[in-house]
């Protein structure tokens, strides 16, 4: 059985409304710039893996071919070694920071290792806990707890009610044993965006520091870590600025802390000269002191075309339809698919939500395996009941998401998720 075989359902109530909505869309023209191979699939999972753009695909050839297969070791006195500056000096006004202070480094994981590392070890006396929240990351809430274990600290993670960010408790929260604060800019799960300079300024009346983990909101969202006064953060890369499969992340250090706090993984690319190859490590000037080794060149140099596109669209400019589609499809949500036992896990308030939005149902595994394998929709499951939806602004249209809804809807009316209910797979 094919559910996509329905087509985009040009006759269903409503599609018109959405091809309307696709034509004022400023953005649209920015859809052709993402590769499509199978016009058909609907790909609302740009949240975990965005699109290809197709500007990288020429940039890709010629750091194999030319840079790597001709250059060779040349290559990096023409460009690989100032690569991650380059390119963080590049990213820097999406997320508001000043030159110097943003460098493309190792993973988002990594990455949240070395800044916690950092920030604690700066504290001042007394000062060894952290505070998350469990709307947070499970991986970002594993390294704070090795972080805080490794100070003779804990970490306390308080408690929300699975969608909104705990304001109110994590004011309760934060106190004058708290060295750093460190939460996901948008919730990875229901998309929960915090207002960033009101808790920035709640974690600093404390005397604590502020770490951010932007990876579901930059490039999405605009961000100023200056005017929020924030000090540390980290995002990823192939999520919304399409930099594509394990891209390396960035970091920021607000530029007054960065000869203050240390990287704990000392290596050589983080040395004031590396090739030198003295036995004593003596830590360069400013940002470069936070990267420890080699950085995977073919993969940072594929970066930069999806920068690029998100530069030249503008971040106000994305916020404002990422703002009207997912709106759009709470809406479609609220006409097609709250009547069949679906719950909205997201934020009601389009300024609190981010670039996703949560569906939650009893069956959400069953149903999203039959989305990608009868219905030709692809979005993502986190357990226990939760299928999101990704709405990146530059490659998703309204018709796209009329057209999934309708397809969602199919599958449970349609009873095809009951094919699917023992299903199995490693990456959800
Ligand atoms: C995607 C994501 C990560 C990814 O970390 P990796 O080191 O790239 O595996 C980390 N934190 C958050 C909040 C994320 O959304």
């Amino acid at each position: 059985m094919s559910l996509s075989d329905h087509g985009p359902y040009p006759a269903s109530d409503g599609y018109q409304e959405a091809i309307a909505l696709d034509r004022e869309d400023p953005l649209a023209n920015h859809r052709d710039r993402y590769a499509r191979g199978d016009s058909s699939l609907i790909y609302l999972d740009g949240n975990s893996l965005g699109r290809l753009p197709q500007a990288a695909i020429p940039v890709i050839e010629d750091v194999t071919e030319r840079q790597w297969g001709d250059r060779l070791i040349r290559s990096w006195n023409e460009g690989w070694w100032e690569l991650q500056v380059r390119l963080g000096d590049k990213l820097a006004p999406l997320v508001g920071a000043g030159p110097g202070e943003v460098i493309l480094s190792d993973s988002t994981s990594v990455n949240l290792y070395k800044l916690a590392m950092g920030a604690m070890g700066a504290a001042d006396e007394g000062r060894s806990h952290i505070v998350t929240d469990d709307l947070n990351f499970p991986s970002d809430v594993y390294i704070l707890e090795s972080v805080a274990r490794s100070h003779g600290g804990d970490l306390q993670v308080v408690a929300s009610d699975g969608v909104e960010g705990p304001v109110g408790e994590l004011n309760q929260a934060i106190g004058e044993r708290t060295a750093l604060v460190s939460l996901s800019h948008t919730a990875f799960k229901s998309g929960y965006t915090y207002d960033m300079t009101e808790i920035t300024d709640m974690a600093h009346r404390s005397g604590a520091m502020i770490l951010w983990d932007c990876s579901h909101s930059v490039g999405a969202i605009p961000i100023d870590f200056e005017r929020s006064g924030v000090d540390l953060a980290i995002g990823c890369t192939y999520k919304y600025l399409n930099g594509g499969p394990g891209s390396p992340a960035f970091l920021y250090v607000r530029s007054e802390h960065q000869e203050r706090l240390e990287n704990p993984i000392t290596g050589w690319w983080g040395h004031r000269s590396p090739f030198d190859f003295d036995l004593e490590f003596t830590p360069i000037d400013g940002i470069r002191r936070f990267h420890s080794g080699t950085m995977p060149i073919l993969s940072l140099a594929a970066i930069e075309p999806g920068l690029d596109d998100v530069l030249d669209a503008g971040s106000g400019a994305i916020r404002s339809k990422s703002r009207l589609l997912t709106s759009y499809a709470v809406d479609q949500w609220r006409r097609h698919l709250a009547p069949l036992g679906f719950g909205l896990a997201s934020p009601r308030e389009p300024e609190r939500r981010g670039p996703h939005v949560a569906l939650g149902h009893e069956m959400a595994w069953a149903i999203t395996r039959a989305m990608i394998e009868d219905a030709h929709v692809i979005p993502d499951f986190r357990a226990p009941d939760n299928i999101r939806l990704g709405l990146p602004p530059l490659y998703t249209s309204y018709a796209d998401v009329h057209t999934a809804i309708q397809r969602i809807k199919l599958v449970v009316t349609e009873e095809a998720y009951l094919a699917h209910l023992g299903d199995d797979a490693v990456v959800t």
